[in-house]
């Protein structure tokens, strides 16, 4: 390239000079290539540096720390005295060889909670939930009670329960019951998923519950909603592997968060699983969940309750709820919407406006089946 004749700035691999075209000495020239030399060789060794690996600061003890690296293995390290101050909870980069902390980074340790669980304020209304004004009853009493009157509380002196633990089948209606409440008294349902906060987020759990609890707060009044507990809260014979401790780091997150606040605060828990029995009784000793509220499958009434519910807005013609909700014995809520789904996909396909008997029928024996396909491959899997 001849320098002189070209523009007074000139771009080589992304560094931009400038320079008089006219006034250029032969040396001028030289010292402008040796310096784009120095800049590109720098550049080239700053791109061979070795990644350094984001660490959590765990404790510092002197001059050295105990990290914990992102596989949830935890070191005593040196710090570099170049770090500054640095405290627990902070985020490091460690050199891969020897896991020497080289740096703080300065990037907030807080999870946008939005990001990694459902936040909503639901509108189901309670006459959308069949079958279960016993349950209704009781949780109007153990969630809405307290967060819309607390000075009732007050008044006769007792402390309402902290949070619920509802249980029973899948598809009958827990999530629902839960919105429901969440809906009534008009609180930030925030929905989490036992089993992902273990999975999704290995090493992050407890630090993801805590700051869970903190959103809740303020965004309160608000439902906290544990789909699967027992996947957090299952009893354990012994804490082994580093996926067991991990587990176990979350669930007693979730205890002292849960030991934490107050009976008649603005926010409440309410668990949800199918497996009671594999639950740890920590989890329902007082001043926990420790109201147990049991959603089984409806009996005939309930069922017919559901079906109307979820045929209220087909067009239907003469149909008899009573001798349907005979027929689908042992299913569940989500059972009979997929019912009503069905049947309504079966009158499309005949190109019909109006919902018969016959729709229903099928669309019960179709239910059943898939039921019966997913018991067996669900006996297959289990030999
Ligand atoms: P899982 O244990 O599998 O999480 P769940 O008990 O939380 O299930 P839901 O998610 O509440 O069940 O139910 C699924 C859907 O089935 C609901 O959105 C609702 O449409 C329907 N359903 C279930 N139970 C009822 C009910 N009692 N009344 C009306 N609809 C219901």
């Amino acid at each position: 390239m001849n320098i002189k004749e070209s523009k007074d700035k000139s771009n080589i691999d992304g560094i931009a000079y400038s320079y008089s075209t006219s006034a250029l000495s032969s040396e001028e020239e030289n010292r402008i290539l040796k310096e784009s030399i120095v800049r590109l060789k720098e550049e080239i060794e700053r791109l061979k540096e070795p990644p350094l690996m984001v660490c959590e600061i765990r404790e510092m003890m002197g001059k050295a720390a105990i990290i914990k690296i992102p596989n949830g293995n935890q070191f005593y390290v040196n710090v570099s005295q170049d770090c500054g101050k640095i405290y627990s909870g902070d985020l490091v980069l460690a050199d891969q060889k020897n896991l020497a902390i080289i740096k703080k980074i300065p990037i907030t340790k807080k999870f946008n909670i939005e990001k990694f669980v459902i936040v909503d304020k639901p509108r189901i209304k309670w006459n959308e939930v069949g079958g279960l004004s016993n349950q209704i009853q009781e949780i109007k009493e153990v969630v809405e009670l307290p967060l819309l009157k607390p000075q009732l509380f007050e008044k006769i002196g007792i402390d309402p329960p902290k949070g619920v633990l509802l249980y029973g089948e899948p598809g009958t209606g827990k999530t629902l019951l839960a919105k429901a409440v969440a809906a009534s008294t008009n609180s930030t349902f925030i929905q989490v998923v036992g089993s992902e906060l273990v999975q999704k987020f290995i090493g992050e759990g407890a630090k993801l519950v805590k700051e869970i609890f903190e959103f809740a707060r303020r965004k309160a009044p608000s439902i906290i909603f544990i789909d699967e507990i027992d996947a957090l809260a299952a009893k354990r014979i012994e804490v082994g592997t580093s996926g067991e401790r991990e587990v176990n780091r979350t669930f007693m997150q979730l205890l002292a968060e849960l030991d934490g606040f107050k009976p008649l605060g603005n926010v409440k828990v309410i668990g949800a699983t199918n497996r009671i029995d594999i639950l740890d009784n920590a989890i329902i000793r007082p001043g926990r969940l420790d109201r147990l509220i049991n959603i089984s499958l409806p009996g005939k009434k309930g069922r017919v309750e559901i079906l109307k519910i979820h045929a209220s807005r087909m067009n239907l013609e003469n149909i008899n709820f009573d001798d349907l909700g005979e027929r689908m014995d042992n299913f569940s809520g989500a059972e009979i919407k997929a019912v009503c789904t069905e049947a309504g996909y079966f009158a499309i396909r005949e190109d019909r406006s109006k919902l018969q008997k016959e729709d229903f029928l099928k669309a019960i024996d179709k239910v059943k089946l898939e039921e019966k396909l997913e018991g067996e491959d669900y006996m297959r899997m289990f030999g």
